[in-house]
């Protein structure tokens, strides 16, 4: 290396990590991801790519915007249950309740006497609160952790009966059955596909029946020829020595009570009035709440759930416990408000949306989504757009909201109907910079 060589001035290490900028990075960022960066830079200085000047401001450039690698998306997509954005948003009081769980928190441990309590007793007096028909409740990882506990603890090394027409695949190649073959419990088909009668029960109950299973098909609907057996005819079905067969409802969306805008979908409070011993369901469907497992039913069969081993490998996090009771306890959790806007209220949203942007809006149907209600369409409005611009609006310059929007019939759609409405500004900065990059039409 000769004495001029300009890599003799490339700034060491130790110096780059003592530049206020950089170690302030680092106190954020964690010190390997402020290192990394600055390795990178400083060899880029070595190739030749980067003037020494430059190394630190381009390490600080390069650095991620936050400490966890998921970005937050704006939903433009009209679906309000989205799996791959996360389900439910929580609610303002839920993420509160989020940060206050985070640090050390009375998760089990009783304030008064300073002696242990039992885990999560606010949010399972919320659910019991919210569905007065249960008994007890229970709540574990997932909707499939539940089902998975239920089987297992009820029906292992014995027989669960469950209709040929509920087999369902719950997505990403997870297939029901498997799942309860999973458990050590054999699955004792009944009926066909589209038909199953309360005579198909009856004949299969014998003394190795460990439970019914009544599975509702959220993702898909079967129409035409077609017949299944309610709760209110399972709800006394017997071994024969007499002995009544518990019926779980994994009724998969999370509805605690009825709602008139979803007619066809099955809630907790129906089902266990209605017969059912337990009812499973998700957390962040349509409860709105974080991703959990909910259980709820008669309190001696919750509590065999409860003091199962299993139980514990499915147990939720403290911010799970939080997050739940004060989506319960809080008002109306956003996938709740997203769901019940009207056409009408989202026009006015769109029409100022379409306007800053020169463009025009379309009627267009948004979705429930990955978790209930297949058959319902939301009406609503949307801003349309070319193609190119929604997969600009997926990756933005830094600093540029991502924004998530529905490509339909070779249309890109813009749909505010899950964009909190403080949010529809950072929609249209997002779209003012994706069409001024594509270099459509854009006054602002
Ligand atoms: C979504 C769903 C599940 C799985 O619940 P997760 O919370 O995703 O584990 C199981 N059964 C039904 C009917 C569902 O709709």
């Amino acid at each position: 290396m000769s004495h001029d060589d300009p890599r003799r001035r490339i700034p060491r290490t130790d110096v780059l990590l003592a530049d206020p900028r950089l170690a302030h990075a680092r106190e954020r960022l964690g010190a390997g991801v402020v290192r990394e960066a600055v390795t990178a830079a400083q060899e880029r200085a070595r190739r030749g790519e980067l003037e020494p000047e430059d190394v630190a401001a381009t390490a600080l450039a390069a650095l991620p915007e936050r400490a966890s690698s998921m970005t937050p998306v704006l939903n433009a997509t009209g679906v309000v249950v989205h799996t791959n954005v996360g389900r439910a948003p929580l609610s303002p009081v839920a993420l509160e309740a989020v940060v206050d769980a985070a640090g050390y928190v009375d998760v089990e441990l009783d304030l008064d006497t300073g002696a242990r309590s039992r885990r999560g007793a606010g949010a399972l007096a919320a659910l019991r609160a919210s569905v007065p028909a249960a008994g007890a409740a229970l709540v574990v990882n997932n909707g499939a952790a539940a089902l998975v506990l239920a089987t297992t603890a009820l029906a292992s090394g014995r027989e669960v009966v469950v209709s040929r027409g509920e087999l369902v695949e719950i997505g990403d190649g997870f297939r029901l059955p498997d799942l309860i073959a999973s458990t050590g419990a054999r699955l004792r088909e009944v009926g066909t596909t589209n038909r199953t009668h309360l005579a198909d029960y009856l004949e299969a109950v014998g003394p190795e029946t460990g439970c019914i299973l009544k599975v509702h098909p959220s993702n898909f609907r079967v129409a035409g020829f077609v017949s299944s057996v309610g709760l209110s005819e399972l709800r006394d079905v017997r071994r024969p020595d007499g002995s009544i067969v518990p019926v779980v409802a994994d009724i998969g969306s999370g509805l605690l009570t009825p709602d008139a805008a979803l007619p066809d979908e099955p809630d907790a409070s129906t089902s266990l009035t209605d017969g059912a011993t337990l009812v499973t369901a998700s957390g962040d469907k349509l409860l709105g709440g974080p991703q959990a497992g909910i259980v709820v039913g008669d309190a001696a069969t919750v509590e065999t759930l409860r003091r199962h081993p299993l139980a514990r490998a499915l147990r939720v996090d403290k911010l799970t416990l939080a997050a739940l009771e004060a989506t319960l306890r809080g008002p109306v959790p956003p996938v709740t408000a997203f769901l019940h806007l009207t056409a009408a209220e989202l026009r006015p949203r769109a029409d100022r949306l379409a306007a800053a942007l020169g463009r025009e809006v379309v009627p267009v149907e948004g979705r429930v989504g990955g978790g209930g209600a297949p058959g319902v369409p939301l009406p609503g409005w949307a801003v349309e757009v070319p193609v190119a611009v929604v997969e600009r609006l997926r990756r933005p310059e830094p600093g540029t909201p991502v924004v998530l929007a529905r490509v339909e019939d070779g249309r890109g759609l813009v749909d505010l109907r899950c964009v909190p409405p403080e949010r529809d500004a950072d929609v249209r900065r997002a779209l003012v910079a994706a069409l001024a990059d594509l270099g459509g039409s854009s006054p602002s």
